[in-house]
C-alpha cells in the first residue's frame, strides 16, 4: 500500500513512520492474521491537516463481524487466555504496555497525522494509553472474591469470572486511550475482544493490534473490524458478544443499546457532553482562565468533556471574556504534526461544516461571536476558535454538543442561579468549580448532575479515577476500580457440607 503525503507534511514525519503500513494492510484483524475483506465498499484514510486522502481501505462486511465475533469465541471457550494463571495475563499486558512505550514517538506521529492533533497531545494519549494498560494488568491479579456468611452447613463463595467476549466502539477524538479504557480491563479479567474503531482514524488501533500479537497475546484473543456506522451497527446487533461498550454521540448509543437490547447484551455507554465551567467571583482568576482555555481548545474541542459552557458571575463576565480572547490570540493554528501547532484541524469536512453551521446560526439569532484567529489559508478542516456571548439559555449553540473549538459564555446573578443554569443541559458528564471558598465549593459540587465534577482544576484524567456520566452522557464508569463491575461476572457456588 502507497501512503500519499503532501510535501510539507513529508517533510514534518520521522523516517520510516509510516513503514508498518506496507505490510500488513488495513483489514479486518481475525483470529490472528489480517484477512481480505469480504466487502467492495472503500474508506478513505484523510489527513485532516490538508484534506488529502493518505490511503483507503475495505470496510468490515457484516460477515467479516460475525468471523471477528466467532474466532474471539472460540478463542475464550478453549481456555487459551482466559484460564491462563492471572500472573501470566499480567506479564502480557505489561509486556505490551512496554512495546506500546517503545514505540511512543512513532505512534504519536501516525496518530497527529490520522486526527489531526497536535503532535504533544498524541504524545499524551500514547502515555495515557500505556498507563491504563499497566493499571488494569495489575488488576489482573487483583480481582478476589469473597466467602459469604450463608446458613453454616453451606460453604458460599461469589467469585469474578470473565464474561466472555467484549466489543468496543471507539471514535475518533482519542482513538488509543478510548480503545484502551475498554480492552485493558477486558483482557485482564480474561476476556476475549473485538474493537470497530471509528472510520477516520483506524491506523493506531491497528498498530496496537500488531504490538499484541508480538507481546504474546493469543490469536482470537484480539480482533478488529475496520469500518463505518454499518460495521458497528453489525457488532452491536451480534448474537455473539456478552457485552459491548461504546464511546460517541448519545444518538449512535441509543442505537446501539436498542440493538443490544435484542440478545441481551450487557452495554456501558459513555456519550457526550456540554459541560459547564462555574466560575464564581471569589475564583483564583488567572487560575481559571488557563482552566477554560484548557478545556475548550485542548484537541479543538472535540472532547467529550471538553468545557463548552462557560457560566461566569456577572461582575466578572465583561473582564474575564476579555482576558479570555487575549490570551487565545496564543493559540497557533495549524498542522498536527508542525512543532508549533497548538490548535489542529477538525477531524473531517463534515464535522468542520457542522461546527461552521452551528456558529453562523447562533449569530443569526443574536449572539455575539468573536474569533481570536484567522483559520490558515489552506484545504485543512480549520475552525477558528470562538467565543459566544450573548447567548440566550437554550438556544441551539447553548444546548448541542459542537464538539469543536467553540465556548458560549453565560452570566450568573447567584450560586443558585449557577447551578439551575449548569444542570439545565440534556447531558451530565463534567463540570467545574472554579471558587476559594471552601463551603461554596463543597455545596455546589453536591448538587451538580454531572459524573466528575473538577474543583480548580480541569480534565483530570487518570486510570485510577472512574469516568462516566449521567443523563444522556450515558451510564457506566470506565477507569478505576469500577471497571471490575463491567468486565467479571460475579458466580456464586454454594458446597452442601
Ligand atoms: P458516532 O456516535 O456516530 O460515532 C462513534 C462510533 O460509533 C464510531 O466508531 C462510529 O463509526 C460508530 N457508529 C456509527 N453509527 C453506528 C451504528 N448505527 N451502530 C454502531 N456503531 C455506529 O459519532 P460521530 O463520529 O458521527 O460524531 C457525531 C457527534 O458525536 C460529534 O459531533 C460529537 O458531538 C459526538 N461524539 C462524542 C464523542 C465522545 O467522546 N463522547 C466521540 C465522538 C463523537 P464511524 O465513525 O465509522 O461512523
Amino acid at each position: 500500500m502507497t501512503v500519499q503525503l503532501a510535501p510539507e507534511v513529508r517533510g514534518l514525519l520521522l523516517p520510516g513512520t509510516l513503514d508498518w503500513l506496507d505490510e500488513p494492510p488495513l483489514s479486518p484483524y481475525i483470529g490472528g492474521t489480517w484477512r481480505t475483506p469480504r466487502s467492495d465498499t472503500v474508506i478513505d484514510v484523510v489527513d485532516p491537516g490538508t484534506g488529502q486522502t493518505l490511503t483507503t481501505y475495505a470496510a468490515s462486511s457484516a460477515e467479516d463481524v460475525a468471523d471477528a465475533v466467532a474466532a474471539a469465541r472460540t478463542a475464550f471457550d478453549d481456555g487459551r487466555w482466559s484460564e491462563l494463571d492471572p500472573e501470566a495475563r499480567e506479564e502480557r499486558l505489561r509486556h505490551l504496555a512496554d512495546l506500546l512505550e517503545a514505540d511512543a514517538g512513532t505512534i504519536a506521529q501516525v496518530e497527529a497525522l490520522d486526527t489531526g492533533k497536535p503532535l504533544a497531545e498524541a504524545r499524551l494519549d500514547i502515555a495515557e494509553a500505556v498507563a491504563v494498560l499497566r493499571y488494569y494488568a495489575g488488576w489482573a491479579t487483583k480481582a478476589e472474591g469473597s466467602v459469604i456468611p450463608a446458613p453454616r452447613c453451606f460453604l458460599a463463595t461469589a467469585t469474578r469470572e470473565p464474561i466472555g467476549v467484549c466489543a468496543a466502539i471507539t471514535p475518533w477524538n482519542y482513538p488509543l486511550p478510548i480503545l484502551m479504557y475498554k480492552l485493558a480491563p477486558a483482557l485482564a479479567f480474561g476476556n476475549t475482544f473485538v474493537a470497530k474503531p471509528s472510520e477516520q482514524t483506524v491506523l493506531s488501533t491497528a498498530y496496537l493490534t500488531e504490538l499484541c500479537a508480538a507481546a504474546g497475546i493469543p490469536d482470537g484473543v484480539v480482533n478488529v473490524v475496520p469500518g463505518a456506522g454499518a460495521t458497528g451497527a453489525a457488532l452491536a446487533a451480534s448474537p455473539g458478544i456478552d457485552k459491548i461498550a461504546f464511546t460517541g454521540s448519545t444518538r449512535t448509543g441509543q442505537a446501539v443499546m436498542r440493538a443490544a437490547a435484542g440478545t441481551l447484551t450487557r452495554v456501558s455507554l459513555e456519550l457526550g457532553g456540554k459541560s459547564p465551567q462555574l466560575v464564581f467571583a471569589d475564583a483564583d482568576i488567572p487560575a481559571a482562565v488557563d482552566g477554560v482555555m484548557a478545556g475548550i481548545w485542548t484537541n479543538t474541542g472535540q472532547v467529550c468533556v471538553a468545557g463548552s459552557r462557560l457560566l461566569v458571575d456577572r461582575r466578572l463576565h465583561d473582564e474575564f471574556v476579555t482576558e479570555l480572547l487575549d490570551r487565545t490570540r496564543d493559540l497557533v493554528i495549524g498542522h498536527g504534526l508542525d512543532p508549533a501547532t497548538t490548535l489542529g484541524p477538525l477531524i473531517s469536512r463534515d464535522q468542520r461544516d457542522r461546527v461552521t453551521a452551528l456558529v453562523e446560526r447562533a449569530a443569526a439569532d443574536g449572539a455575539d461571536v468573536r474569533t481570536t484567529a484567522p483559520a490558515p489559508g489552506r484545504d485543512g478542516y480549520f475552525v477558528p476558535p470562538t467565543v459566544v456571548t450573548r447567548v440566550r439559555p437554550g438556544q441551539s449553540i447553548e444546548r448541542e454538543e459542537v464538539f469543536g473549538p467553540v465556548l458560549t459564555v453565560l452570566p450568573f446573578d447567584d450560586e443558585d442561579d449557577a447551578v439551575r443554569l449548569a444542570n439545565s443541559s440534556p447531558y451530565g458528564l463534567a463540570s467545574a468549580v472554579w471558587s476559594t471558598d471552601a463551603s461554596r465549593v463543597h455545596r455546589v459540587s453536591r448538587r451538580l448532575r454531572a459524573g466528575t465534577v473538577w474543583v480548580n482544576t480541569y480534565g483530570v484524567f487518570h486510570p485510577t479515577l472512574p469516568f462516566g456520566g449521567v443523563k444522556a452522557s450515558g451510564f457506566g464508569r470506565e477507569l478505576g476500580s469500577a471497571a471490575v463491575e463491567h468486565y467479571t461476572e460475579l458466580k456464586t457456588t454454594v458446597i452442601g457440607l
